[in-house]
């Protein structure tokens, strides 16, 4: 017999030495092992995989009214491979409708072949279930039949297995990054429409210098948006195509979003600005864990770079007829007035140079005020200079420039604010551009701080 051999066997007598020890005490004991046909029985991602089922497993037993008992809890990695074992603390249902259940988890999983749950009844005896597990390579004879005739090679076993694993941990880590971050820009959109008071915003106690909408329209809006998040972010992560191209992908989601949106307020624009800028941040954050597994500003921005280059051109400049506002705000004014395209095409400059640095300094505690300080000097940072072409298609030029200097005033003095939110009702001028930067801003700011690796 080969050492190799000899040391996986002594493995699995230390693991029926652990059962009797359970048993011997009337204990059932549910247990979960892979079954991986190559050597060594384990390495990094074959670890990984087995803690994300067995996290997977404990749910489902938990779902199922199946407790275990933690203190006796044994997670190891031995010879054999990965190992766990623990006591079933229910004394109310029988060891075979343990394993009933338990082999709906191993039949509903993807990679459910190479999962063992076994269950320990507690005179010691293995609770089968006379059910012949398939070959999971060749998916036609049983398992055992293809392990005893060696019907597949071994390097041909391990490359299956490995390609298997690898998939399914790409699939997972893509799950999980993808709804943090959605996660993240919902929680950035909600943070800036509650600052309350805002300068001519919609806010939680007035709707600034908005008729037709209101703070309720605002979270209608946002729960339509909250879903499309996701796909944003699941475009960035695994997009393998040259960056240029992601910007006609990216519209498709957005305008999606867009429809839903109107469907939610009744046909009131309250978030197409953000949307168009959330998308292309998710997009891009998302991207930037996929290639480099964390998240760093530099590589965001030239992220963004690739992905919007052109975009002033394109959209603007090479036009024949100028409709929209946005479209009108450059005809009349020129880059200027080029809004939120040549933020975006510039990757962000206000939001990383301007508004990052305050929220960095501010954004310190978890209590309301120390909050809604951090917000408000971000938002007047952002105002005092952003050219936002809401107000400079509205008004124009001079009063776009009293309103970044009173913005830069009320940054200073923080009871100047109140003359800046004044400013705005009186010139009915609502800097729609720069609260949408506001949001950006902080998508970048809890990505950066929550979420750095994964
Ligand atoms: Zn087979």
């Amino acid at each position: 017999m080969s050492e190799i051999l000899q040391k996986i066997l002594l493995a699995k007598d230390n693991r029926a030495n652990l059962r009797n020890t359970f048993s011997a005490k009337k204990n059932v004991s549910i247990s979960l092992s892979l079954n991986i046909a190559s050597y060594p029985k384990t390495n990094k991602n074959i670890s990984q995989f087995f803690n994300l089922v067995l996290a997977d497993l404990k749910i489902f037993l938990l779902a199922n009214k199946v407790f275990i008992d933690n203190r006796s809890e044994v997670n190891s990695i031995d010879e054999a491979g990965n190992f766990f074992i623990a006591i079933v603390k229910n004394k109310d249902i029988t060891s075979s409708e343990i394993k009933q259940i338990t082999e709906e988890f191993e039949e509903n999983h993807k990679l459910g072949r190479f999962i063992d749950v076994d269950i320990t009844n507690k005179h010691g005896k293995n609770v089968s279930s006379h059910k012949k597990k398939l070959c999971y390579f060749c998916n036609e004879k049983p398992a055992i039949v293809c392990m005893r005739e060696k019907t597949h090679s071994y390097p041909e076993l391990k490359s299956f297995i490995s390609k298997k694993i690898n998939d399914y941990l790409f699939n997972e880590k893509k799950k999980q990054i993808t709804k943090q971050l959605s996660s993240i820009a919902l929680k950035s959109i909600l943070y800036e429409v509650s600052l309350s008071p805002k300068p001519g915003l919609v806010d939680f106690y007035n709707s600034g210098s908005h008729k037709d909408m209101n703070y309720y329209t605002f979270l209608n809006s946002s729960a339509a948006l909250a879903q499309y998040f996701t796909k944003f972010a699941e475009l960035g992560y695994g997009f393998n195509e040259d960056l240029s191209k992601a910007i006609s992908k990216i519209r498709i989601i957005g305008l999606q979003t867009e429809k839903d949106m109107f469907a939610a307020t009744n046909d009131v624009n309250t978030q197409k600005g953000i949307i168009f800028l959330m998308g292309i941040a998710l997009f891009s954050a998302s991207y930037v864990f996929y290639k480099d597994g964390k998240f760093t500003i530099s590589n965001f921005q030239e992220t963004v770079k690739k992905v919007c280059k052109s975009l002033v051109y394109s959209e603007l400049q090479n036009l024949q007829v100028y409709k929209t506002h946005g479209e009108k705000c450059f005809e009349k004014f020129g880059l200027k007035g080029a809004g939120a395209r040549h933020e975006v095409e510039q990757a962000f400059p206000t939001v990383v140079n301007f508004a990052l640095p305050v929220l960095e300094k501010y954004f310190r505690g978890n209590k309301k005020e120390e909050i809604e300080l951090a917000l408000r000097k971000t938002l007047l940072a952002i105002i005092s200079k952003n050219n936002d072409s809401n107000v400079l298609y509205r008004k124009g030029e001079s009063i776009l420039k009293k309103l970044k200097i009173f913005s830069k005033d009320a940054f200073i003095e923080d009871k100047e604010y109140n003359k800046v939110c004044k400013f705005c009702i009186k010139e009915n001028i609502s800097p729609g551009g720069s609260a949408d930067l506001l949001a950006v801003s902080l998508f970048l700011h809890f990505t950066k701080k929550d979420k750095n690796e994964f």
